[in-house]
């Protein structure tokens, strides 16, 4: 039997949420797993306060110092890998291999680079600048920050925005989603071990409810979440009053552009993996094809065999590649853009297409073909297993429509042609480009957006900068 932990973790604290509850359901059967309480509007002041108060002891401490713990805190989630993995493929859906066999790992080793990065920060040169005047630049901690994970990697969102916080020296109130707390309220176990009081707190709760009175406490310095573009606008606009620094990552509709003389059966590989991986609910999916005009009707034909092939089941079924989508909701809304392109007459749905009956939230893994770019499936974030194909004319065309949407997270080109790849990589305008590849993540890398998928950047000493602020002292001599 599982140990689910339901408590908020607030000043080294579990207690019970005062406020309402949430059913957390299992999307493979529907069914409510337990029950978590929200935080109350006291206990939102309560871990804020918290933070502040652990805030200017936690930033004496050294870079060293701060490493060591979060080097331990990714030995503990390494340690109970199995029970995490449990967790979080129970409350999401996915597949339990995948979550125990990709996700752990990914989660202990942002905890790893940001213990060995925070002690190998670079900057410029001390110097005079000005005659008789000596400069330099520091890099501080922001104080407290209120992060506010979305549902589809729980565990892995919270490791990229605590990872980078905790080692620049600031302390942090995390909200994970409410559909998804299991992971994060878990973590609290192996923190309240490694970490001292008020450093890290974790509460559950609504958006509404907890996320916004969260940001909008004065102590909160900075405010970083992974989420919607409408609550990164709303975020937004609440930091906007105050002036608080905000981290956004928003959603993503990633162009995969495969050129004539691309691999074929690499941008099936590929397209079948990293498009339905996580069931499609990834903002960085490999969604939305632009296909050679040479290449697109075998494209088309041997994406639709292998799509058809992914094994959809429960988390423990045996060689289940995709489970299902986060709830009815996220899948009723999968099905209404599956709806509306089949209305029009030039879109072919070649396999998929379907709510699978039963209980869950299941969708079939769907590949759109002749879909046009002024489509809504080719424009909007669909965030489920649907891939679409749009056959295009020449590279000047491609380049137009992949940078034409409100998006900017993520692309991929795929091509024989290395000075093509690296000409069309330069004027994309995504926050990252992948290359004969796809989705593919490393600590040492930015992660992060452009446009509406928004400007904070996770992972990567790039982050370690998001999460602190430049400062200069000069000293006269
Ligand atoms: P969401 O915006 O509904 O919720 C995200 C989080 O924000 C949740 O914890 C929610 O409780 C909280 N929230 C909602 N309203 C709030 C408010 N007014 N004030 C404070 N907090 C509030 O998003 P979701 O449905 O959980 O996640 C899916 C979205 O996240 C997709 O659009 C996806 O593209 C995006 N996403 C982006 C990245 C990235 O790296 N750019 C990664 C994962 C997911």
């Amino acid at each position: 039997m599982l140990n689910i932990q339901t408590k908020l973790f607030i000043n080294g604290q579990f207690v019970n949420g005062q406020g309402s509850l949430e059913n957390i359901i299992n999307p493979a059967t529907g069914e409510v797993i337990i029950q978590v309480a929200e935080a109350s509007p006291a206990q939102i002041e309560e871990a804020v306060r918290a933070a502040a108060v652990a805030f200017p002891i936690w930033k004496k401490t050294t870079p060293r110092d701060r490493a060591t713990l979060l080097l331990k805190l990714a030995d503990a989630i390494e340690v109970n890998a199995e029970t995490f993995a449990n967790l979080e493929s129970m409350n999401c859906g996915k597949p339990y291999l995948a979550a125990l066999n990709d996700e752990m790992p990914a989660v202990a080793d942002v905890f790893r680079f940001f213990a060995g990065a925070v002690r190998n920060m670079t900057g410029l040169l001390a110097g005079e600048y000005l005659p008789g005047h000596t400069s330099m630049i520091r890099r501080d901690p922001l104080g407290v920050v209120a992060s506010i994970a979305p549902w589809n990697y729980p565990l892995m969102m919270a490791a990229w925005k605590l990872g980078p916080a905790i080692a620049a020296g600031n302390t942090v109130v995390l909200k994970p989603s409410e559909m998804t707390p299991l992971t994060a309220l878990k973590l609290g176990e192996l923190i309240a071990e490694i970490f001292p009081a008020g450093v890290i707190n974790i509460i559950a709760g609504r958006g509404e409810s907890v996320g916004a009175p969260m940001i909008s406490r004065p102590e909160v310095q900075m405010i970083s979440i992974t989420g919607d573009i409408s609550t990164g606008q709303k975020i937004m606009d609440v930091a906007a009053k105050r002036v608080k620094r905000t981290h956004l990552e928003l959603g993503g509709k990633a162009p995969v552009i495969v050129f004539d003389d691309a691999d074929l059966a690499s941008v099936v590989e590929g397209v079948r993996t990293f498009g339905f991986y996580n069931a499609g609910q990834d903002c960085t999916a490999a969604c939305r094809i632009y296909a050679g005009k040479k290449i697109y009707e075998k494209l088309v034909a041997e994406l639709t065999s292998a799509v058809a092939s992914i094994k959809v089941g429960a988390q423990h079924d045996e060689g289940v590649e995709m489970g299902p989508l986060i709830s009815e909701r996220q899948r009723n809304r999968v099905a209404s853009f599956i709806d509306r392109a089949t209305a029009q007459k030039h879109i072919e749905i070649t396999t998929g297409g379907k709510i699978r009956k039963g209980s869950g939230f299941f969708y079939e893994p769907t590949i759109i073909a002749g879909a046009r770019q002024t489509d809504e499936i080719v424009c909007k974030e669909v965030f489920g297993p649907v891939v679409s194909i749009t056959p295009f004319d020449d590279e000047a065309q491609v380049l137009n429509w992949a940078n034409e949407s409100e998006y900017g997270l993520a692309s991929s080109v795929w091509t024989h042609d290395i000075s093509r790849a690296m000409r069309v990589s330069a004027e994309l305008q995504y926050g990252c480009t992948w290359v004969n590849t796809h989705f593919m993540l490393v600590s040492e890398m930015p992660h992060g957006g452009m446009k509406k998928s928004g400007y904070g950047k996770d992972m990567s000493t790039y982050a370690i900068e998001d999460y602190s602020v430049v400062r200069h002292v000069m000293v006269k001599l």
